[in-house]
């Protein structure tokens, strides 16, 4: 039956940056639909537990500072040594800074390349390892952006990190294709998280932006559970390579 295909029971999914936000959206939505998930970032994330304890499923909270890659080799190997294996990566921690471009700092530029993009290619890596050891396919999911496609205003790293993440995706696609590995990006729109409160909070953005999207608000974090599954299932086997928007409708206007 199609929906059976949907299902993510006996899979363990690793999100990073799932104690808030979107990542925790994903990780309700994964584990609503079977799978354990293991919660990776630097703080505990008892939200997070509770979401997937409660659909029934196993959590496990590993911590990781993705600024730097020292981390990453543990986040592999607590997963299979608790969980069993590594089936599915979101790849979705992800920071921004805003200034001025004549005054946009060496180190806003730094700290975003490294969590964005640098340690999304080595954690991704690291999965891919695992995934092929375990010689039955898998899943990684990108969290990308708007500013995948489009430029944007007063955030260059966060532009030039999401805009290499979808070209990264495309890659690890071609690349992890003989391992039986899909790899796909999610490009949210303007969801309501942390990430975007200093927008909200500025009456002319705000309205720039909303005005802007044909469904007419802001996303949230479950937003994202559809696509998250579905790209997490056997439901997308054929599917790799492809940067899915998830955004009211925004790059349609
Ligand atoms: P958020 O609420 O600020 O959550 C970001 C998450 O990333 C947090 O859980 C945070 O950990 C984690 N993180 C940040 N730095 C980290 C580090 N050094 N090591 C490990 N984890 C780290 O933002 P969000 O909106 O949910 O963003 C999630 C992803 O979606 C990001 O990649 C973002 O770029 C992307 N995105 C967001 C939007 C939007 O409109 N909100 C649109 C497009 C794409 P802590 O829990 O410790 O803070």
């Amino acid at each position: 039956m199609i929906l059976d295909l949907f299902r993510l029971d006996g899979k363990v999914a690793v999100v990073t940056g799932a104690r808030k936000g979107l990542g925790l959206g994903i990780a309700a939505g994964l584990a609503e639909a079977g799978a354990d998930v293991v919660g990776v970032g630097p703080i505990p994330m008892p939200e997070t537990e509770e979401a997937v304890t409660s659909a029934g499923r196993r959590f496990l909270y590993v911590e990781a500072d993705l600024a730097t890659q020292r981390d990453i080799p543990d986040i592999a190997a607590e997963t299979t040594a608790s969980l069993g294996s590594l089936d599915i990566l979101v790849n979705n921690a992800g920071i921004i800074r805003r200034d001025d471009i004549l005054e946009f700092s060496e180190e806003d530029w730094d700290d975003v390349m490294n969590v964005n993009l640098k340690s999304l290619f080595f954690l991704s890596r690291e999965a891919a390892r695992q995934m092929a050891r375990q010689g039955r396919g898998g899943k990684i999911i990108n969290i990308a952006s708007m500013l995948s496609f489009q430029g944007g205003v007063r955030v260059p790293s966060y532009t030039a990190s999401k805009s290499a993440v979808a070209g990264l995706t495309k890659l690890l696609a071609n690349d992890l294709a003989k391992y039986g590995i899909q790899v796909n990006a999610i490009a949210p729109g303007y969801m309501a998280t942390d990430n975007t409160e200093p927008l909200r909070k500025d009456p002319l953005r705000e309205e720039e932006i909303l005005s802007r999207i044909p469904l007419g608000r802001w996303g949230t974090p479950d937003d994202l559970k559809g696509a998250a599954v579905f790209l997490s299932s056997r439901a997308s086997d054929y599917v790799t390579g492809s940067i899915f928007p998830v955004d009211g409708g925004w790059l349609s206007r």
